[in-house]
């Protein structure tokens, strides 16, 4: 069933105590930091709905009859991802940015649980029985889904018994109806999501002493002793002629503090279990490094399109130099989208039942794709040109004593008039040059884990054994050495 972007508006409570810049937010759909993205997010609802969009973002599934969203199908077949990447495509395209925790690339976390259902069976089958329903109803009634991994952690040289104990989300004890936990994570779009899966961070899950740590579950973001305290927004901070991605696709980052939060029983996935927690830790982006990645993919676009515009309204494309720059970025651009095309060609059979991207092709994807960003773009905004961050806003070109000088150096040709000149550079600033634009590059960077989880996930899904065994023979070793 797809919900309208109206359906989800409603579906945003107005009693959540959200907090940006020391004031309270009354209402995330109106608010100038929170509207912008709510919309694109409301707008991903209705595309469902429109002629034009309708079997791009939903499907009908052949058991029900009903209309479901692309995104939230549990992944079977190589079409199922192709399908899921023409969605997101749709997304970003309709969003003319890079929009990323939307709900598709936060989903497929919990399809890594429903993997590890045998893992949730050792301690309670209520568990392996919760995350099923869980996900058949994401599929049923597309609740805006995302992640809550980050605790603030405090001091990683102490255990978290010694120290504050709510540096890391805990449980603090049972009801009849369920656990109380405690503590704080950092979630992006938490404050104008509907539910997200709370699981532990990065951690010592080995030690039994931190099972009170070891606690996933499915977050409804309602619930009572719930605080958003949200970083500030990019939006509103200069005119959106001037900065037009901070103002259209900023997505607000939150630290959720869990005051003593009641889960009940029915959204508990597991519960003082350091195995589970270890399993979800080490399989948690099994799926969702594809639609993450994706992302890069286009902001290498929007790169290529800023760049090459640049120079060609400047008449700089058709020297070598400056032809070899723009290759450099096609190389970026081509070796993630060989790395996607390739992970879903060569999809492997899960545990569960699921197809998974080919996880050697897709961890070492999502590496390259963030490890070369920020020389990317560093290449890209090289290419623009100094006149990127020195040129003036739109105030400027508006004012008639500064227009007309504006207008004679920012005319180039017949072609290229001062306002498209304006334009570019605006965009381009915002893309590679503005607070909003350090921002982006920081979030492809961490908000799916640190860079040195994303080495992890590659150590363990590479196939070590085959270059082992071309030196074994090309080095005539004997079969004793292991
Ligand atoms: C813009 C943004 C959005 C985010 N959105 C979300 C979200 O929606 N949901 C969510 O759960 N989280 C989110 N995060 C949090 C993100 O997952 C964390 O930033 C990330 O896990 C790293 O944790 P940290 O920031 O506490 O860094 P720290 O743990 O303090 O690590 C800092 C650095 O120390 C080094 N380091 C630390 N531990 C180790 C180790 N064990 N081995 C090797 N090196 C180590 C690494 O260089 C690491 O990068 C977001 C982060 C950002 C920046």
């Amino acid at each position: 069933m797809i919900r309208t972007g109206q359906d989800y508006r409603d579906s945003l409570g107005a009693g959540r105590e959200i907090w940006v810049d020391g004031e309270r937010v009354k209402d995330v759909t109106t608010h100038p930091m929170f509207a912008p993205i709510v919309n694109i997010r409301a707008r991903i609802y209705d595309m469902a709905h429109e002629a034009a969009t309708r079997d791009t973002m939903s499907y009908v599934d052949s058991e029900t009859g009903e209309r479901n969203s692309v995104s939230c199908k549990l992944p079977r077949t190589q079409q199922d991802w192709i399908d899921k990447r023409a969605a997101i495509d749709a997304v970003l395209d309709e969003a003319r940015g890079v929009v990323t925790r939307v709900g598709d690339e936060t989903v497929g976390e919990m399809w890594s649980l429903y993997d590890g259902q045998d893992v949730l069976n050792e301690v309670d089958p209520q568990f392996a029985e919760n995350i099923r329903r869980h996900i058949a109803r994401s599929v049923r009634e597309d609740p805006f889904h995302v992640s809550a991994n980050t605790d603030p952690k405090g001091d990683r040289s102490k255990r978290p018994q010694d120290q504050d104990p709510d540096m890391l989300l805990h449980v603090v004890r049972e009801t009849d109806s369920g656990i109380v936990v405690r503590g704080a994570k950092y979630e992006t779009a938490a404050a104008y999501a509907n539910q997200a899966f709370a699981k532990p961070t990065i951690a010592n899950w080995g030690d039994a002493e931190l099972s009170d740590y070891a606690v996933g579950f499915i977050l409804d973001m309602d619930a009572l002793g719930l605080k958003y305290l949200c970083r500030t927004g990019f939006a509103g901070r200069g005119s959106a002629a001037d900065y037009p991605l901070s103002n259209r696709v900023d997505e607000m980052d939150t630290l959720v503090v869990f005051d003593d939060v009641e889960i009940p029983w029915e959204n508990v996935l597991f519960y003082r279990h350091t195995r589970a927690a270890t399993f979800i830790r080490a399989t948690l982006h099994r799926y969702s490094a594809l639609p993450f990645t994706q992302r890069n993919l286009r902001l290498a676009d929007l790169m290529i399109g800023a760049a090459l515009w640049n120079v060609k309204q400047t008449g700089l494309e058709r020297q070598q130099a400056v032809q070899e720059k723009l290759a450099q970025l096609a190389c970026y651009r081509e070796g993630i989208n060989a790395h996607l095309t390739a992970a879903i060609a060569m999809g492997q059979r899960s545990p569960g039942g699921l197809l998974m991207p080919e996880q050697s092709l897709l961890y070492t994807g999502r590496v390259l794709a963030t490890t070369q960003l920020p020389a990317m773009m560093h290449l890209a905004r090289e290419l623009c040109g100094g006149q990127i961050c020195i040129t003036p806003d739109v105030a400027s070109f508006e004012n008639a004593d500064t227009a007309p000088w504006l207008e004679k150096y920012y005319t180039i040709n017949d072609s290229w008039v001062a306002d498209d000149r304006r334009k570019l550079l605006a965009f381009a600033r915002d893309l590679l040059n503005s607070d909003y634009a350090g921002h982006r590059l920081t979030f492809q960077l961490f908000a799916q884990s640190p860079p040195f989880a994303h080495l992890a996930a590659v150590y363990r899904n590479f196939d070590w054994s085959g270059p082992l065994d071309m030196v074994r023979s090309a080095a005539d070793l004997s079969e004793n050495v292991k």
